[in-house]
């Protein structure tokens, strides 16, 4: 079995995740990666979605990270995230209402409306609303 690898998600606000990990799972702007112990080290950006991980003792982990950057080194994970959420501390009303307030406006596309906010926005609500949704 491979070795573990650390996992370190920041934001700036908080530490969210310290721990070691079987194998994570990272939404990369260029697509989905993921990292196990002794991967080549690489940087790069990531978008809104699900970080998944499997703990140390088997156990899958999801939590919502957005923005940001992935550091990938041979025993280390370091994702520097704009924010993070573990499932259990996603506010689903919460993300329910930020759905809702990006969609209106883009079906409303009032006068100076900035679809661009307006569809990352949703899409952090949608992962959000998704993580909480999965079993895991
Ligand atoms: P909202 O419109 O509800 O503020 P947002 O997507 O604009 O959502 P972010 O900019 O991603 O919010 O995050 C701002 C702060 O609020 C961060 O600290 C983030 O962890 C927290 N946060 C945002 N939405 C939620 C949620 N649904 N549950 C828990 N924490 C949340």
């Amino acid at each position: 079995m491979a070795d573990n690898i650390k996992l370190e998600v920041v934001t700036p606000e908080k530490y969210v995740v310290s721990e070691d990990v079987q194998i994570v799972m990272a939404p990369g702007t260029l697509g989905e990666f993921g990292i196990l112990s002794g991967h080549t080290p690489f940087l790069t950006t990531l978008k809104a979605g699900s970080l998944s991980y499997k703990d140390n003792s088997g156990i899958d982990r999801a939590l919502f990270v957005s923005g940001g950057f992935a550091e990938a080194l041979p025993d280390k994970v370091i994702i520097l995230a704009e924010s993070a959420e573990r499932r259990r501390d996603i506010d689903l009303d919460r993300a329910q209402q930020s759905l809702d307030r990006a969609q209106k406006r883009i079906d409303q596309k009032k006068e100076n409306f900035d679809y661009e906010r307006a569809r990352i926005s949703l899409q952090r609500a949608i992962s959000r609303i998704g993580i909480v949704k999965t079993s895991i």
